[in-house]
């Protein structure tokens, strides 16, 4: 006998699967297929970070992007070594770590063997410039070595050959005058036309804006260090120096050979190095002065 189970009927649900459901069950596995398929796809991708770091950074304040202030710049010079207290002098830049320049006068490499021993000292430190201050000095009889312009382009000429060669920067002796490119000063215009000859031969003239005064009897400087920095800030504040922002000071290093005076001079470089406002630097440096140039006395007519 065959008896029906009730849990057999099925036939009903199965013309009912036949006649509708496989289509909607193809459809509902195909998407299901496509669900896992993507899915898996979604979990296979490598992970990818999302780059915050744009939205971290904070935008710059006004005072990381407000530029650097400008410095003044202060070129301290020391004329007419190596003599007795050149050796001070460097000995005090030295230990403050301050760039400076000596203009030498050719003559006194040669005076004595202390002399001598100065300048092979002056050769080997670092940070310092040394350029042409003429071989003799004219003798300190300034009108009548002016009055040759050949003999002085010939006098300078042999500082720089015989113990400069590598600079064309020179300070006439005894003179404030300046030939840089469009800057032209002559104080006593007897001597122009011997300063035009030397930059006609291609050398560079360096004044100064500032003396640091001394008696010429004692040698003993008559500024303290206070004063002289008065007198910068003045120069300065007063747009008195030759270039703006540019300050060139000429000192002469025999009168740092006393110990009182060498303090002064120490006291002073202290001081400048405190002013946050100025910046000590090399005369090759100034501006107008390029390091093209440096080579043209090679090449001027002698
Ligand atoms: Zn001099």
């Amino acid at each position: 006998m065959y008896y029906a189970d009730p849990a057999d009927e099925g036939e009903p649900s199965s013309g009912y699967f036949y006649g509708y459901s496989i289509p909607f069950l193809f459809i509902s596995i195909l998407f299901l297929s496509c669900q896992e398929k993507r899915k898996n796809e979604i979990v296979n991708q490598p992970v990818v970070l999302r780059d915050t770091s744009r939205l971290k950074q904070k935008k710059p304040s006004p005072v990381a992007i407000k530029p650097k202030k400008k410095k003044k710049k202060i070129y301290l010079t020391f004329d007419d070594g190596p003599n007795k207290g050149t050796k001070n002098v460097l000995d005090i830049v030295q230990q403050e770590e301050v760039p400076v320049t000596f203009f030498i006068v050719g003559e006194h490499v040669f005076a004595s063997p202390g002399q001598s021993q100065v300048w092979d000292s002056l050769k080997m430190a670092k940070n310092i410039e040394l350029c042409n201050h003429s071989y003799t000095h004219a003798h300190n009889r300034y009108n009548k070595f002016y009055q040759q312009p050949d003999s002085v382009v010939n006098d300078i000429m042999r500082t720089r050959e015989e113990l400069l060669p590598e600079t064309n920067i020179v300070r006439t002796p005894g003179r404030n005058t300046w030939r840089i490119d469009s800057l032209h000063f002559t104080d006593i215009k007897k001597s122009k036309a011997a300063v035009d000859s030397l930059q006609q031969a291609g050398f560079i003239v360096f004044g100064w804006d500032l003396e640091w005064h001394y008696d010429h009897k004692t040698l003993q400087v008559k500024n303290t260090a206070d004063e002289m920095l008065t007198q910068v800030d003045s120069m300065f504040s007063r747009g008195k120096t030759k270039v703006k922002d540019n300050l060139v000071i000429l000192a002469h290093d025999q009168v740092y050979h006393k110990s009182g005076d060498s303090m002064q001079l120490r006291d002073f470089i202290q001081k400048l190095k405190k002013k946050d406002d100025y910046e000590l630097a090399l005369v090759s440096s100034y501006p107008g002065i390029m390091k093209g140039m440096i080579d043209s006395v090679r090449t001027a007519p002698q």
